[in-house]
């Protein structure tokens, strides 16, 4: 019989898989000796089976009994008896934490006789009522699924009844009849009484955390997060303590270290007589842990001394969430923390210099992700600048786009350009206009509120609890101050300094990117807050480079690419696709190879391009001196270089009605028809190109050979590489380089020069990773088109499916990201490795790369380095995350 309850004490923080984030931590706590409420928790095995059978398994009601009655013997309470009743709270808790996604009741265990025996156990009246009402909130919204406005609005009318604006105010007696109003709202909403037995309120609680897995909000999170869909929430059944018992009790949330900037020592908020989920809703304005030190120094003193413990355990910054009962402090949740991008790399050399960690377990702390945000742009410090108010920076960065008041809206506006998602307060349900939206604001909450930990999570600037802001919905328009805006003005805000901005503020480059492409002592802040983050980037990117096997190199077509990418570092360029040098101007030129009847009118295009292509590759060569320039010749169909083909078709009937045609237009058309193809992609490109147009290949290998002889004679070490794209049999690759070849020996002979230009090829049709043993033997390297590999191992064409059916896919979880984005490990990964072991089966020191989108993707990037590449070769941008990524995957 499978065992699904655990309880606290049994477990520990490694299992996450069964225990879920929470559990694991709980139990890890409770092993620790710090004071955490008793508790059990219910595997994500058990959600797993609820999913699967559409109810809980056989095993699971039995086991949560037993598992409540060994709680109840323990301390000697019953659950929701009528004297001095236990109660608990049943909360999710997955693997990956998604916060505010799933479901929490509390105070599980209230009915109409066990509050009186709370009232007489707390000789708090209010407060027990106060419990019962949240319980009949929560379970009506989370179980029973009533619209949550419904209670809300009821505690609202009484508030304007009894003049009062904030929860504390209202008496025992006005909890009271909220309690019989909510009870009347279940009954009317659900069609069922409230039911009053404890243990049928456990299950459906238990049950309704189950369900919560798979509420719409839930999958989009885990789709944006890519967290699997199969692996389940576990439900913690815990002790209630009670943070809602007057002014000596309260409830807050912690971290370690401040999670926005990185800063050492604690930061929290604090809200005294409170209970659970209000501090995270951002539901009052909170209190500073200082704050909380000026008014119960022995409760925050207890917490100091458990978050050090926890940091030193952890060896991590870590969040908790925490209550104070009349004086006392307990341990409701910790974890690692999230960060920010700049927290990362501070908070990871911070621990390197205080001894707790090492500079490879450092490297492990920060991703490529967050390198890339920090590679973001700022707010020019130079330009002018309307100052609307200053708040909180939640999540960092630069977002400048137009006030939307309203999630869905947020959603429909992006489509038109960068919208900034104004709001009191963020709840779970406006997550896809927080994800529509470049940046959030909101006037209430603190860091760690909804809205915060959110925008964080998915790197989306964000600021809070800017007070002086009023959001006036109802006239959709913000007002601040003597400044009012209306939906669709513009507003720019600052996730680092917290600043929101009235209109347009232009945008620079970081400090970060300074630093990447000028050096670390260009990019120092002028004051403060960016101090401690380029030394600390600086420090992980080069032990990155110390540790990393991965070279990683630049696709680059031009010189200008070709030194941003050298400056940000890369080793090379991995890929320069030649036929981008043939558009613009050059299309013509390109236009008469097409076109040429005769080999003497072909040669002479040829000729044409002949020195301009060599010009071309000297700067590229010359901008890359010393290091591998990978040069492919020509792929892409040669119909992609001429006009439209509809376009020009009605051009030449036009023309023939007016009986005035160009014939060049019509030998233009002829060669269109001639050469359209319904599939281009599987067409003829590539390495076909070569075999069936003679000369075409010639007259580039030529200009690459002659640049390289040029670059000799001029005192260069260039170290050109030929690639020829698409192959997909030996025998082709065979043919091409008998001509490359030929030509390069002739090129030296001319020109008294010594080349050594390696000749390698595309991996990028699953036959050439098939047969890669047999294409090695003409090969010295092989790059993988992944981009094409991609394709074709899917039959997905490039251009079209991902809007076509992608959302579908992801949706309903074909796959959790797409593939041309992350390499597909299991099928086009599997050709990848296939085609690496085999080819150096053959040749053992065959080079090996790739040249795809996925060279610069975090985590293609480990996979290429575990299946033994030797290089990934990405966009310029992304050459500082691949380095950084690469040098993650060897430690
Ligand atoms: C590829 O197919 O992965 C590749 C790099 O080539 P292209 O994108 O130019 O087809
Ligand atoms: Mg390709």
């Amino acid at each position: 019989m499978t065992e699904y309850v655990q309880p606290f004490e049994a477990g520990d923080k490694s299992q996450l898989d069964l225990l879920g984030g929470k559990g694991a931590n709980l139990a890890e706590m409770t092993r620790m000796g710090l004071p955490v409420p008793p508790g059990f928790t219910i595997t994500t095995e058990a959600c797993r089976a609820f999913l699967e059978r559409g109810d809980v398994p056989p095993e699971l009601p039995v086991q949560v009994r037993s598992a409540m009655l060994r709680l109840e013997n323990r301390l000697g309470k019953r659950l929701g008896d009528r004297h001095d009743p236990l109660l608990v709270s049943v909360r999710s808790g997955a693997k990956f934490s998604m916060p505010g996604m799933m479901e929490t009741v509390l105070n599980v265990g209230l009915n109409d006789d066990s509050v009186l025996g709370l009232a007489e156990a707390s000789d708090n009246e209010r407060f027990a009522y106060d419990s019962y009402r949240r319980l009949l909130q929560m379970f009506g919204r989370t179980v029973l699924d009533i619209d949550g406005a419904r209670f809300s609005d009821a505690l609202d009318e009484r508030k304007t009844a009894r003049g009062v604006t904030q929860d504390v105010d209202l008496d025992a007696d006005d909890m009271r009849a909220l309690v019989d109003t909510y009870k009347q709202i279940i009954a009317a909403e659900s069609g069922a009484a409230f039911p009053q037995q404890p243990s049928e309120q456990l299950t459906a609680c238990i049950e309704a955390v189950f369900a919560s897995w798979n509420t719409p909000r839930a999958r989009v999170y885990r789709r944006r997060e890519r967290i699997p869909d199969s692996l389940g929430t576990a439900v913690n059944v815990c002790t209630m303590v009670f943070g809602n018992l007057g002014a000596d009790s309260g409830t807050g949330v912690a971290f370690t270290r401040d999670p926005a900037s990185g800063a050492a020592g604690a930061y929290g908020d604090y809200l005294p007589d409170a209970q659970g989920e209000d501090v995270v809703a951002g539901i009052r304005n909170t209190l500073s842990l200082e704050e909380m030190h000026e008014l119960d120094p022995a409760s925050y003193d207890d917490l100091q001394r458990v978050i050090r413990l926890l940091e030193a355990h952890y060896r991590d910054l870590c969040d908790i969430e925490f209550t104070v009962e009349r004086g006392t402090l307990w341990m409701l949740q910790t974890r690692v923390g999230k960060r920010t991008a700049p927290a990362a790399f501070r908070i990871a050399t911070q621990l390197v210099d205080e001894n707790v960690i090492t500079m490879d377990e450092a490297l492990s702390r920060v991703s490529g992700d967050q390198l890339a945000q920090l590679m973001f742009s700022q707010f020019d410090p130079a330009a002018e600048r309307t100052l609307l108010t200053t708040a909180m920076g939640a999540s960092p960065g630069a977002a400048v786009g137009t006030i939307v008041l309203d999630p869905q809206r947020a959603v429909e506006k992006a489509k038109d350009g960068p919208v900034v998602l104004v709001r009191k307060e963020t709840n779970p349900d406006d997550l896809e206009g927080m994800i529509a939206a470049a940046g959030i604001l909101t006037s209430r909450g603190g860091k760690t509120s909804h809205a915060a930990v959110v925008a964080r999570g998915m790197g989306r600037t964000c600021v809070v609890g800017a007070e002086g802001v009023e959001v006036d919905e109802a006239n959709a328009r913000i007002v601040c101050g003597d400044v009012t805006l209306a939906e669709g003005d513009t507003i720019s805000i600052d996730g680092t300094t917290g600043e929101v901005f009235a209109g347009s503020v232009p945008v620079v480059p970081s400090p970060v990117m300074r630093y990447l492409t000028d050096g670390v002592a260009a990019a120092e802040p002028e004051a403060g807050s960016d101090a401690a983050l380029v030394p600390a980037v600086d420090r992980l990117l080069r032990h990155a480079d110390r540790v990393r096997r991965l070279r990683v190199r630049a696709n680059a077509d031009t010189a200008d690419d070709a030194s941003r990418a050298r400056t940000l570092g890369a080793q090379g360029i991995g890929l320069c696709r030649t036929e981008h040098m043939f558009l613009g101007e050059r299309r013509p030129l390109i236009e008469r190879v097409i076109l040429a009847d005769k080999p003497e009118e072909l040669k002479a295009a040829l000729d044409t391009l002949l020195p301009l292509q060599r010009s071309d590759f000297g700067r590229l060569l010359e901008s890359m001196d010393g290091d591998p320039v990978t040069i492919r010749l020509i792929d892409p169909p040669l119909h992609e270089f001429l006009p439209d083909r509809t376009a020009l078709s009605v051009k030449v009937a036009v023309a023939r009605e007016r009986g005035d045609v160009d014939p060049e237009d019509v030998r233009l058309l002829e060669a269109i028809e001639r050469l359209h193809e319904s599939n281009p992609m599987l067409g003829l490109r590539g390495v076909r190109l070569g075999i069936v147009v003679p000369g075409l290949f010639g007259m580039q290998v030529r200009a690459v050979a002659e640049a390289a002889a040029a670059r000799i004679k001029a005192g260069g070490t260039p170290r050109a590489e030929i690639m020829i794209p698409l192959v997909g049999s030996v025998m082709e690759l065979h043919l091409i380089r008998q001509q490359v070849g030929h030509v390069v020996a002739e090129v030296a002979a001319t020109e008294g020069v010594e080349l050594d230009i390696p000749i390698g090829t595309m991996i990028e049709l699953p036959r050439a990773a098939l047969t890669s043993f047999r294409i090695a033997d003409e090969a010295d390297f092989f790059s993988f088109g992944t981009n094409d590999l991609t394709q074709t191992t899917w039959g997905f064409s490039r251009d079209d499916v991902e809007a076509a059916f992608f959302a579908a896919y992801l949706e309903q979880g074909v796959f959790t990201v797409s593939p041309f984005e992350s390499i597909d490990g299991d099928g086009v990964g599997r050709l990848v490795r296939i085609a690496a072991e085999e080819g150096r089966s053959t040749k053992p020191d065959l080079k090996l790369g790739v040249c795809g989108e996925h060279g610069g993707d975090p985590l293609s990037v480990h996979f290429f380095h575990e299946v033994g590449l030797d290089y990934v070769s990405c966009s310029p941008f992304r050459v500082p995350v691949a380095r950084l990524e690469a040098g993650r995957a060897a430690v």
